[in-house]
Parts: C-alpha cells; structure tokens; sequence
C-alpha cells in the first residue's frame, strides 16, 4: 500500500510537563526509531510527517534520523516548546511548523509561555485544549489578541476538546453545559465569520481558527472506518512503524486491513456512527474517550450545523 500522504510520528512518552489533563500513556519499551522503518520510510516516503510525543524536542536524534532519511518531506512538531531555543536554526533549516500549545486559559495549566522564544520563526500554529474551566472562547481569543501585541502577528487558535482517557484528567472533562455553551459559541463565533466574509469578504482572523476546523473536517470526507486521527490520508505510527487509531492510547493495532479493524472498533463503541448522516465529517468523534456519548451529542449538533449554514463561505 503507497503511504498516505501524512504521518504522524509517536516518538515516545518523555516529556518535561507533566499537564494535569494530558492523556499520553507511558511507552515500556522506547528504544529510537527502528532501522527497518527508517528504510520502509525511504522506500515510500510520505509528503508530510508530524513528529509528536511525549515532547518531541526531547527526541531531537531521532528526529534528524528521520529527516535524514526523508529529506523532501514537509516537517512539523507538537511541543510545549521548553528548550526549543537551542533548536530552532535546525528547525528553520528544515521548514518545520512548529505547531504550540497555548491554552489561553485565565490560570494557565502549563505554567509556561510558549510564545517567548517564538517571535521571529515564521511557521508557528496554535493548538488550544478546551476543557471544564476553560470554555469561554471569547475569553480565550481575547488572551490571544493579548500575545498578538506582544509578538506582533495575528494568531489563529485551533481548539480541540480534551477527551476523558484516565480517571486523572476526568477531572477536566467538559460538562453537558460545557458543551451546550460551546456548541452556542461556535454557531456565534463561526456566524459572525461567516456574514462579514459573505457581506465585505473580510476573512476575520479572531474567528479564522474556529471556522477552518469546520471547514477541514467538511472537506474530510470520512468514510465508515476512517476516523480524525486515522484515515486514508493520515496514519499514526510509533517509532516502529507500527499504526494505531489512537497514538495515545495504544491498546489496539491496526494491521494492513486497518480500515476493517476500525470499523470493528467503531461498531462495539458506538453502532449508531454506521448510519451517522455527519458521519463523513466526524469520522466517529474520539474512539478512545470514556465520555463519548457526549462527544458524539455535541459533534452530531455542530456538524449538522454547519453542514446547513456554514459549508459555503
Ligand atoms: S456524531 Fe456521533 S454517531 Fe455521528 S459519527 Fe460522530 S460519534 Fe458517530
Ligand atoms: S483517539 Fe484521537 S482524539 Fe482521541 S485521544 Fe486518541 S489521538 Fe486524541
């Protein structure tokens, strides 16, 4: 089978935060990228290819292995961006994005501004983790619009939902409220993009965030078995190049029949995704999350929505 398109690389479990609602489950047996996918890679090269940990600036040698062995390929990181100084002319170099994680939350569970050794790198992307005490999007965009004067550009965040997958972070796991004030947030937020853009063409870089990750997942076009994080055009490996649906919780392997062994996971978790009419939008909500009904209600909600209001811009 050709590589798909993207990968996205578990380079283990290290990391030097410890999140109180991160669900990165320890690795027993991290021993560096093999040699046999290291040659698989240069054999099938994938066009792009997402280094996650862990925090993956703590793997910087396996990382450049990677690069050596790929070099046509597009790079990018997910980091808490501690110590990322002393990489970032490697980083340059190599056209990585660095992807960051900045929650803009009113009491900041890192502990750690990110932006600080960010002002002049050129390709920087904002991952933001929505949980129960941090939900106030309006809030949330006006900490970033805060940064935004500190370092000069405009940011876009990309919120995700923080998924219950340990009994540790259930305690920042997002309420029934939680999601019917977010699912009326984003129709207001993703609405006002919508009407200036359809009124001045004015594409409002506040809101830009929230609509594209609409507006990418209208684009997906999951099929029954393909899911977010593991799809035709995206597979999560470990440093092996062993694929799994979930790179965090890594119970289950996918074998080459990868799309039959999801299907089989999304039909004991939840049979209704089988007949799901925002199915090829969703892919099946999070597979691995311990509240997944609710999930599934508010994902079910929103995309409805925008299928309606929001897919023409
Ligand atoms: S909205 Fe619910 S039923 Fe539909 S695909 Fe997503 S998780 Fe499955
Ligand atoms: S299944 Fe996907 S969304 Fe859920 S925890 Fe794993 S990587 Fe995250």
């Amino acid at each position: 089978m050709a590589e798909p398109r993207k990968v996205t690389l578990y380079l283990g479990s290290q990391c030097n935060l410890h999140c109180a609602y991160c669900h990165r489950e320890a690795s027993s047996d991290e021993q560096g990228i093999s040699n046999k996918f290291l040659e698989e890679l240069k054999r099938n090269p994938p066009g792009a290819i997402k280094f996650m940990g862990g925090e993956p600036l703590l793997y910087m040698d396996e990382i450049r292995k990677v690069v050596r062995a790929v070099p046509g390929a597009k790079f990018s990181l997910s980091t808490n961006g501690i110590g990322i100084a002393k990489h970032l002319d490697y980083l340059r170099q190599h056209g990585f994005q660095i992807c960051i994680s900045y929650d803009g939350a009113e009491k900041d569970l890192r502990g750690y501004d990110p932006f600080t050794d960010l002002l002049d790198y050129p390709n920087v992307a904002v991952s933001t983790t929505l949980y129960h005490g941090n939900t106030d999007l309006g809030a949330i965009m006006e900490r970033f619009r805060e940064k935004e004067k500190v370092i000069g550009r405009s940011l876009s965040f990309f919120p995700h939902l923080l998924h219950v997958t340990n009994e540790a972070n259930r305690k920042y796991a997002l309420t029934e409220a939680d999601y019917d004030s977010l699912l009326e947030q984003y129709k207001k937020y993703v609405g006002l993009y919508l009407s200036r853009f359809r009124r001045f063409g004015i594409r409002d870089k506040r809101y830009e965030g929230l609509y594209q990750t609409l507006e990418r997942r209208s684009k997906a076009h999951y099929t029954y078995g393909e899911t977010y994080c593991s799809n035709r055009k995206l597979r999560k490996v470990d440093a092996k190049g062993q694929s799994y649906p979930c790179l965090y919780i890594r119970k289950e392997k996918l074998g080459k029949e990868w799309l039959n062994d999801q299907k089989r996971l999304l039909d004991a978790l939840s049979p209704a995704c089988r007949q799901c009419p925002v199915y090829d939008m969703c892919g099946g909500a999070c597979i691995v999350s311990k509240e997944h009904e609710l999930e599934c209600r508010f994902c079910k909600a929103l995309y409805t929505w925008f299928k309606k209001e929001g897919s023409q811009p």
